[in-house]
């Protein structure tokens, strides 16, 4: 599916905003029906913001609560640990008309998949993201593209709420962060960033434990797996008007071969992404005989979130995706296409 361009300039949520967004969720009767959603293929802040949302919501006395995402029921064994999975329900379980729907990490309707008809019923539709492509879906948002991930904009609507953090939700905000943050070493990584991480710290999580598990944990198949797809990876130096390109491709045979499944390929976007000849780095990840969804990531000189939205996708500036048809060098050619109407001022 297709997102629509971003708007020019976004800003963050105003204080009307923060208001409608809390009495949105203190106006809920006793009795209420509150679906969490988060975008397809969740990864750490997608599931992360969400659980630890709903958990604070929990604590709140919300007795109807559901959290569901897109596509098939499987949670990435990264995160088979998070507290608050027994929220999880398969998409095709979840409530038809909620009385509040809570959207996170999604930067349009298109990213809800075969949940996105569940923002338009009588209930109000609740959003919750940082990307700058969000294309202003729902009743209330509280959309803030300088968050580092929307966890960052989770945990404030939780303190305006007044749910103090405990180590469940702060496990879970902690896992959004650090995934959005790579470990707090990307841009968005701010002071504050700091200060959120020093909340969620302070409440007894034990860092060590939750990085191994998120980011040091996979299968020796899938360290096969990288052996083959980096092995073949290409690049090509006068890409980007000379910035570079570097890129890879896994098919759905690449992890039947290894017995993998596909969330392993996440990972692989970093491993590609350090090549100091290329400034963008993309990973094409298999998803059906011609689809692939395309990760990209880049170093500052180019926009990737121009070229992601372009090619029908979204996200960030220096990290963005959309799903391509096609066979491997086609899509790549596509993408090659966009990089020198995305340059940044140097
Ligand atoms: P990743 O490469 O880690 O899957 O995604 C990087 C960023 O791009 C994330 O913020 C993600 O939400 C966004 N993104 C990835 N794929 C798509 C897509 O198909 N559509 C949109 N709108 N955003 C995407
Ligand atoms: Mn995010």
């Amino acid at each position: 599916m297709t997102d629509s361009p971003a708007p020019a300039t976004v800003t963050g949520p105003d204080e009307a905003d923060w208001a409608a967004a809390e009495a949105a969720v203190r106006a809920l009767a006793a009795d209420a029906r509150v679906l969490l959603v988060c975008h397809v293929n969740p990864d750490g802040d997608a599931l992360g913001s969400m659980l630890g949302f709903g958990l604070g919501l929990r604590r709140l006395g919300v007795r109807h609560l559901q959290a569901t995402f897109p596509g098939p029921p499987e949670v990435p064994d990264p995160f088979r640990w998070l507290p608050g999975l027994d929220l999880l329900v398969p998409s095709d379980e979840a409530y038809r008309e909620p009385d509040l729907v809570v959207c996170f990490d999604a930067a349009s309707e298109s990213r809800l998949g075969e949940l996105a008809d569940r923002l338009g019923g009588p209930g109000r539709a609740l959003v919750l993201d940082h990307h700058g492509s969000n294309t202003r879906f729902g009743d209330v948002q509280l959309v803030d593209p300088a968050a580092a991930a929307t966890s960052v904009v989770a945990e404030e609507l939780l303190a305006r709420l007044d749910v103090p953090l405990d180590a469940e939700i702060a496990a879970c905000l902690y896992v959004a962060l650090t995934t959005d943050t790579g470990s707090f070493r990307f841009e968005a990584t701010t002071p504050a960033v700091h200060r959120l991480a020093a909340r969620l710290l302070a409440t007894g999580i034990r860092p060590g434990d939750i990085s191994r598990q998120v980011f040091d944990t996979r299968p020796f198949g899938a360290v096969r797996l990288f052996g083959e797809v980096l092995g073949r990876a290409r690049l090509e130096p006068t890409a980007a008007a000379g910035h570079g390109l570097v890129w890879t491709y896994a098919t759905q045979d690449d992890l039947a071969r290894h017995d993998q499944r596909p969330y392993v390929l996440e990972a692989l976007i970093d491993s590609v992404r350090c090549t100091a000849e290329a400034d963008v780095a993309c990973v094409l990840k298999q998803v059906g005989p011609t689809e692939w969804a395309v990760s990209m990531r880049s170093k500052g000189a180019v926009d990737v979130s121009r070229v992601a939205v372009a090619l029908g996708g979204g996200g960030h500036r220096f990290a963005a995706g959309f799903t391509g048809a096609g066979d491997a060098d086609a899509v790549v050619g596509r993408i090659r296409a966009q990089l020198d109407g995305a340059l940044l001022p140097a």
